[in-house]
């Protein structure tokens, strides 16, 4: 469907405007504006703890525009407040899985797909379906991990850990994103089903020469290990970053240092043809 720079531009209008009057969204406005946007997965590497080898990637969502691809983080948090949010991880999903099939023998060992996943979405069976069936599709070649935020509101309640479990036991993994950026996702570290923690970048910056937040890095590396968490590090821009995160036990790498999100095609022709 034909695509405008305007429209994302009204479409971040609207979605301005409906934020300020979270209770009378219109589901249908979104699903109106959902319907002309072309959504895309960009996906950007993510790297063992010396950034030498790539042990997985993060799918992250980019919207078309006449402009190129830009990402839809200003008014994310508002699609996930509409039930369009399923239709686009869906799309993610199998956009990715139709164009990996291609490449199943190329895939590293043990590599994941990571995906970001809002709690709400646990509960939506076109979701569950889509994430088995892509699951099944690369078992054996690559996992799937789905990346749960908590954007104020999460309750991880008895349904959602069934849930969780459910896939857990179909090989599906649970990371915590964005670990430390809010108030209260200390309190999933001895949630039983995640296993890997993501730590936000706004921890893991430096400023001369050290880790601004050593200690609080130090301090979720001693108390994840032990668990048997991975401990990945978001927003690794530099070098020093990278050595410094690696002394303080960070078990994977992710940031515009090591690489940036890119298309699917691209990703394939620098990680994947190649090997
Ligand atoms: P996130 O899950 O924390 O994703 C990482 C974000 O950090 C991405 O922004 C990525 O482009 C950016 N990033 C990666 N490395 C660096 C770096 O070294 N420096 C800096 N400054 N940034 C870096 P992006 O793609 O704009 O996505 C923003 C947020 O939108 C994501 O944050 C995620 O919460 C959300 N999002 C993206 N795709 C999806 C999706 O498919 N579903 C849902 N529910 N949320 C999504
Ligand atoms: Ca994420
Ligand atoms: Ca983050």
């Amino acid at each position: 469907m034909k695509f405008s720079t305007k429209i994302t531009k009204a479409l971040e209008f609207i979605i301005k405007i409906l934020n300020t009057k979270k209770n009378s969204i219109q589901e249908k406005q979104v699903e109106i504006f959902v319907n002309k946007v072309d959504f895309h997965p960009f996906l950007q590497p993510i790297f063992n703890s010396s950034g030498d080898k790539m042990v997985g990637c993060e799918v992250l969502l980019r919207v078309k525009t006449d402009e190129g691809f830009t990402s839809p983080a200003s008014y994310i948090n508002f699609l996930e407040c509409s039930h369009q949010m399923n239709y686009i991880t869906s799309k993610l999903l199998k956009d990715v899985s139709d164009y990996f099939l291609a490449y199943v023998n190329d895939i590293p060992n043990k590599f994941y797909f990571s995906f970001n996943i809002y709690p709400e979405q646990l509960h939506s069976e076109e979701i569950i379906q889509e994430l088995i069936i892509f699951s099944d599709k690369f078992k054996g070649k690559a996992s799937l991990v789905l990346e749960i935020v908590e954007r104020g509101t999460l309750q991880l309640n008895e349904e959602t850990s069934n849930i969780m479990n459910t896939l857990i036991r179909k090989g599906i993994r649970f990371a915590i994103d964005d670990f430390g950026a809010g108030t209260s996702s200390l309190k999933y570290i001895e949630h039983i089903g995640f296993s890997t923690i993501k730590i936000d970048r706004e921890l893991t910056q430096t400023s001369d020469n050290r880790l601004i937040n050593n200690k609080t890095i130090e301090a979720i590396v001693t108390l994840s290990i032990p668990l048997g968490f991975t401990v990945t590090a978001e927003g690794v821009e530099n070098e020093l970053q990278l050595d410094l995160l690696k002394k303080a036990g960070v078990n994977a790498m992710q940031g515009y240092y090591l690489a940036k999100p890119m298309e699917m095609k691209k990703f394939v022709n620098l990680y994947l043809q190649y090997k």
